[in-house]
C-alpha cells in the first residue's frame, strides 16, 4: 500500500462533484464499520503544500479556541494554494538578438544605424540599462524613443521581445544602510533581552513610547538574520505602518516582505513560493521570488498583521509582537476567534523561535506573565536623547461649562494653547473616538433617540453626506437637512420639515445633536482656525486606497497644522513637529462596560500622549473630562504605569477575571427574542449542572440586537489552574446537546476564548 505523505493535496469525491483536499492523517488499524470509504481520485503534489509546523498551529487554534479545523483552514490557507489558480503576473522585456551579443556586432550596428538616430539612440539606452534584458516600458521610457521605432527594430532582428513573469510583492531595491548606533539604554536592553532568552522563551520589553523599541528590534533582526533565520514582525494593522515599513527597509533591503490579509491569493502564493518553496509545483508558469541558494541563507523579515501567524515558515528565529497590548491582535469574527500574541507564542516553541513583545504600555496579562517569572521582563524607561515625556493636564469640564468657557467642544484654554502652537509653527493632533458629525440625535422633549431599525444602536449623524448611518451594520437613512453652524448654536437642530425623520415622531420636536464626533469637531476647529490647514483621519477619509498614508504624509511634511482623528491617530506615528496633543472627551474611553475598559482607556491615552514632544521641547497633553477625579488620570499624569497594573491586578483577582481566571463567552443568536430567551435559559441551566456558579445568569448585553438578530452572553471562568482542555470538551458537549434539542433549533451559538 502506498502512503501519502501529511500536507499533500488530493482529488477527492464529495457527493457527485470532486473536490481538493489536504492530506491530514492516515489512519491506522481497523476502520469503525460506519465510516464509508471512498478512494481518492488523484494525488496532486509530490511534495506537501502545508509544512507540519502547520497543521500543529491549526490544531492547535481549532482545539483552544473551540472551532472547526475547516474554520482554521479557510483562515490559514490561500485559496490559491488549494485550487491551484495562479496566475503570474508578467511584463514586457526587451533583449538583444543572440547575434548581437558580440560586442564587436554591437558596434557594427551602432554604425549602421547611423542614419537612423532614434535606433541608434535606443540601442545605446539599452546598452546602458541591459541587466539580462529591460523591461519594456523602462526602455522607451528611458531612452525617450517611440514605441514604432522599437517595432521596426525588432521586426530588423536587433531586439527580441519576451514576456516575463515579475514578483508582485514590491520588493525594495534601493540601496540599504547600517542600523543606528544604539545609546546606552538600548544596548542594555539588547543584551539583558538576549540574557532573559537564554532561559526564557518569551520576554516583555516595556519601554516608554519613544525609548527607541524599534532600533532595539533593529540589532535583534539583523543578528537573527546574520544566522539565516527568519523574523516574524507582527504589527497590529499594517495599514497603519508604512513609517515602519520605511525604516526596516532602509536597513534590511529586499530581505523585508509585507504581507496582509487584503493581499489578492496570487500575491499569497508569492508569499508562500518565496518562504517556504512549498507553492504547488504543477505552476510551472511561476514566478515568486525564492531567494538563490546562497540568499536563503541570509534570512528575511516576514513583516504582518495578525493572519501572517499562518506562513510557512521554514527557518523561523524570532518573532516580534510589536505594540502587543493591541487588542485588534485578537480576531473577532469569524471564528478562528483567536489572538496573535497567544498564537505566537505557541508557534514559537515549536520553532524553537524566541519571541519578544514590545509596548509602552504593557496588557495586563503579559506583565503580569513577566511579574510571576513566567517571561522575562526589560525596561527602558528614558525617552531617546533624554526627551521628556509629555506633561499631561486635565482640562475639567464640569468648570468649564458652567463658567461658559467653552468654545464650541473646545475648552478655552485648549484653544489658547493650540492657537500658541500654531502660532510657533508647531502641529497639533486632536484624538476623539467616534466619527461621523453627531453619535446620536435626540428629541429635547421626551429624549428619544432615533435608533437603526435592524440594531439596538443609534444613528450617528454624518454631515458631508447628510445621512444618519448606523455603525455596526451600516443601514443609512437619507437624507435629512443640514445642520446650522455647530458654534454659532452647539445644539442646533435639524431644521427641514419635510424630512420625515428630521423630527421626533412622537411629539414633533426637531431633533437635536448630541455628541461629538471627528467630523464636527473639524467643522468647529475650521471655525475657530480659519487659516489653519487641517486633516482628518478616521474610517471615513481612510476608505480609498492609500489615502491614509496621503494624510499620514501631508502631516508628517507639515502641509497640515492641525490633525483630528479617531484611534488611528493614536498609533505607532512619528512626526517631528507635533508639539501638542488634546484629547476632547475622554470619558467615553472610561465608561465601557468590559473589565478591561480601564486598561484600554490607559493605553490609548498613553500612546497618543506619546505622540507628542518627540523631537526637541517636551510635549503637552491636554485631556478634556467631566471626572477629572476619575484615579485614572492621576496615575496617567505620573506616567505611571505600575500603579495602573497594580491596581488592575488586585481587581481582577477579586472579580475572577484574567489572569487569574480564564474567560470564556458564549453569544447565543436568534431573529426571534423569546426563543432566544428560552435558548438561553436551558443553555444556562445545562452548564450550571456541569460548571456550577462559574456560569454567569443570562446576559444582555450593551448591544442586545445586531443585524436583526437578538443576542445575550453565558460567562464561564475557570480557574487558572483547572484542567481547561477536559473543561472545553464538556462545554462543547452540552452546547451541542442544548442546539439539538427542538425547543432551541435555530439559535447559534458562537464561543470566544479569551475574550
Ligand atoms: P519607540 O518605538 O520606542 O516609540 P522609536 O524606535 O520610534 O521609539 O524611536 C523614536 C525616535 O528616535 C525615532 O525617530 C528613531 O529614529 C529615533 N532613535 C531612537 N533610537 C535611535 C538611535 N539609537 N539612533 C538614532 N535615532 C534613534
Ligand atoms: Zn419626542
Ligand atoms: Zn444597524
Amino acid at each position: 500500500m502506498q502512503y501519502l505523505p501529511v500536507g499533500v493535496r488530493v482529488l477527492v469525491p464529495l457527493g457527485r462533484k470532486s473536490i481538493t483536499g489536504i492530506v491530514y492523517r492516515q489512519h491506522e488499524g481497523e476502520l469503525p464499520a460506519t465510516i464509508k470509504v471512498r478512494d481518492v481520485i488523484d494525488v496532486l503534489d509530490e511534495q506537501p503544500v502545508v509544512t507540519a509546523e502547520q497543521l500543529r498551529l491549526w490544531e492547535w487554534l481549532a482545539q483552544y479556541y473551540m472551532c472547526t479545523l475547516g474554520e482554521v483552514l479557510s483562515a490559514a490557507l490561500p485559496s490559491g494554494i488549494i485550487d491551484d489558480d495562479y496566475k503570474a503576473l508578467t511584463t514586457q522585456y526587451i533583449h538583444l538578438h543572440p547575434s548581437h551579443e558580440d560586442p564587436r556586432q554591437q558596434e557594427l550596428t551602432i554604425a549602421s544605424l547611423r542614419r537612423a538616430k532614434s535606433q541608434e539612440q535606443l540601442l545605446r539606452c539599452y546598452l546602458r540599462l541591459n541587466n539580462n534584458g529591460v523591461e519594456r516600458r523602462t526602455l522607451l521610457e528611458d531612452s525617450g524613443v517611440g514605441s514604432a521605432v522599437l517595432r521596426t527594430m525588432i521586426d530588423k532582428g536587433i531586439f527580441l521581445e519576451q514576456e516575463r513573469a515579475v514578483s508582485r510583492l514590491r520588493l525594495y531595491t534601493g540601496v540599504t544602510r547600517q542600523p543606528h548606533a544604539l545609546d546606552a539604554q538600548q544596548q542594555q536592553a539588547v543584551s539583558a533581552i538576549q540574557q532573559q532568552w537564554q532561559d526564557k522563551q518569551v520576554t516583555l520589553l516595556h519601554g516608554v513610547t519613544s525609548s527607541g523599541k524599534t532600533e532595539v528590534y533593529t540589532h535583534l533582526i539583523e543578528q537573527m538574520l546574520q544566522q539565516g533565520k527568519q523574523v516574524l514582525y507582527l504589527v497590529p494593522e499594517i495599514a497603519l505602518t508604512t513609517q515602519l515599513t520605511d525604516r526596516l527597509q532602509a536597513v534590511f533591503g529586499e530581505r523585508v516582505v509585507v504581507y496582509h490579509s487584503r493581499f489578492s491569493n496570487d500575491e499569497r502564493v508569492e508569499i508562500y513560493r518565496r518562504l517556504g518553496d512549498r507553492a504547488p509545483q504543477k505552476s510551472t508558469d511561476f514566478s515568486g521570488t525564492p531567494l538563490a541558494k546562497g540568499d536563503k541563507a541570509r534570512g528575511e523579515v516576514i513583516l504582518g498583521a495578525r493572519s501572517a501567524i499562518f506562513l510557512p515558515f521554514t527557518n523561523l528565529g524570532l518573532i516580534i509582537v510589536d505594540e502587543e497590548h493591541e487588542p485588534s491582535y485578537k480576531q473577532q469574527d469569524p471564528a478562528p476567534r483567536y489572538h496573535a500574541r497567544s498564537a505566537a507564542i505557541m508557534m514559537a516553541q515549536w520553532y524553537g523561535a524566541k519571541v519578544l513583545l514590545g509596548t509602552a504600555t504593557p496588557s495586563i496579562e503579559s506583565y503580569y506573565n513577566a511579574a510571576i517569572g513566567k517571561y522575562g521582563l526589560v525596561e527602558m524607561t528614558e525617552r531617546f536623547r533624554g526627551l521628556q515625556l509629555p506633561k499631561i493636564t486635565l482640562v475639567d469640564l464640569q468648570r468649564q461649562y458652567h463658567r461658559k468657557e467653552m468654545y464650541g467642544h473646545f475648552a478655552d484654554p485648549v484653544v489658547f494653547r493650540i492657537r500658541e502652537e500654531i502660532a510657533r509653527g508647531k502641529q497639533v493632533i486632536l484624538f476623539q473616538n467616534r466619527r461621523g458629525y453627531a453619535p446620536f440625535l435626540q428629541c429635547p422633549s421626551c429624549g428619544k433617540v432615533p435608533k437603526c431599525p435592524n440594531c439596538d444602536v443609534s444613528m450617528t449623524y454624518h454631515k458631508s453626506s447628510n445621512t444618519l448611518v448606523c455603525h455596526s451594520c451600516g443601514h443609512t437613512q437619507s437624507p435629512i437637512a443640514h445642520a446650522q453652524s455647530p458654534i454659532a448654536n452647539s445644539q442646533s437642530p435639524i431644521t427641514n420639515r419635510q424630512s420625515p425623520i428630521s423630527h421626533c415622531p412622537k411629539c414633533g420636536s426637531a431633533w437635536k445633536l448630541r455628541g461629538i464626533g471627528t467630523e464636527r469637531l473639524e467643522e468647529e476647529i475650521q471655525s475657530l482656525f480659519p487659516n489653519a490647514r487641517v486633516a482628518r483621519m478616521d474610517l471615513d477619509t481612510t476608505r480609498r486606497k492609500d489615502a491614509h498614508q496621503q494624510i499620514i504624509d501631508r502631516f508628517a511634511q507639515h502641509e497640515v497644522d492641525i490633525l483630528i482623528g479617531t484611534q488611528m491617530v493614536t498609533k505607532g506615528l512619528h512626526f517631528d513637529d507635533v508639539s501638542l496633543v488634546v484629547v476632547l472627551q475622554a470619558d467615553s474611553l472610561l465608561n465601557q462596560p468590559d473589565f478591561r475598559s480601564a486598561e484600554h482607556a490607559f493605553q490609548m491615552l498613553e500612546q497618543v500622549s506619546g505622540r507628542a514632544g518627540r523631537t526637541g521641547q517636551a510635549g503637552e497633553v491636554m485631556i478634556q473630562t467631566f471626572d477629572v477625579k476619575n484615579p485614572l488620570f492621576a496615575l496617567l499624569v505620573a506616567h505611571h504605569y505600575r500603579g495602573l497594573y497594580e491596581q488592575q491586578v488586585s481587581e481582577r483577582e477579586m472579580f475572577c477575571f484574567p489572569p487569574f481566571h480564564r474567560l470564556i463567552v458564549l453569544s447565543l443568536r436568534h431573529r426571534d427574542v423569546h426563543r432566544l430567551e428560552h435558548s438561553s435559559g436551558v443553555l444556562m441551566q445545562e452548564l450550571q449542572g456541569v460548571f456550577g456558579n462559574r456560569v454567569s445568569s443570562v446576559i444582555t448585553p450593551l448591544v442586545s440586537r445586531r443585524n436583526n438578530m437578538h443576542i445575550r452572553q453565558l460567562r464561564l471562568r475557570v480557574e487558572a489552574s483547572a484542567n481547561i482542555v477536559r473543561a472545553k470538551q464538556m462545554l462543547r458537549e452540552r452546547v451541542d446537546a442544548v442546539l439539538r434539542q427542538t425547543d432551541c433549533k435555530g439559535t447559534t451559538v458562537t464561543i470566544d476564548v479569551d475574550p
